[in-house]
């Protein structure tokens, strides 16, 4: 089960200033890593158009990206380990929407607030039964 996350500072600042170039729209990306034991590493982010019709309310990773991702990836060393996307006014928490189209426990779950002053507070999640549960969301040592 997912414990911590590890992103570098930079690809986490990236997200922040993505979250504030898409503002009051979402923003969404597919985290490429490593999935160590309880520790998923990110070893690069990949932004992605957010294809949802109601931009400002959720997101959809535009399905193209993933494909291509997936097919990029598929006799590598790395895997999409998790999704990243901005809450435009909101926490950085899950929403009720987010867990309605959560699918897959494996993924580690990274949300930015965002206002139209800039970027808030990053912080991670894991898919459970019943809700999402927090993780550690850390720099690699
Ligand atoms: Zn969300």
């Amino acid at each position: 089960m997912t414990a911590a996350i590890e992103i570098a500072a930079a690809d986490l600042a990236a997200c922040a200033a993505r979250a504030c170039a898409a503002y009051p729209d979402e923003a969404c990306a597919l985290l490429e890593g490593v999935r160590d034991r309880a520790v998923v590493r990110v070893a690069r982010v990949h932004f992605a158009d957010n294809v949802a019709s109601d931009r400002r309310q959720r997101f959809e990773v535009d399905p193209r990206a993933l494909l291509r991702l997936h097919r990029t990836l598929r006799d590598g060393d790395t895997a999409i380990v998790g999704l990243w996307h901005s809450h435009p006014n909101g926490k950085a928490a899950p929403s009720a929407t987010d867990f309605s189209q959560a699918y897959d426990p494996d993924l580690a779950w990274i949300i930015t607030a965002v206002t139209e002053s800039g970027a808030g507070e990053a912080r991670a999640f894991r898919l459970g039964a019943d809700a999402f549960a927090e993780i550690s969301l850390r720099a690699p040592s």
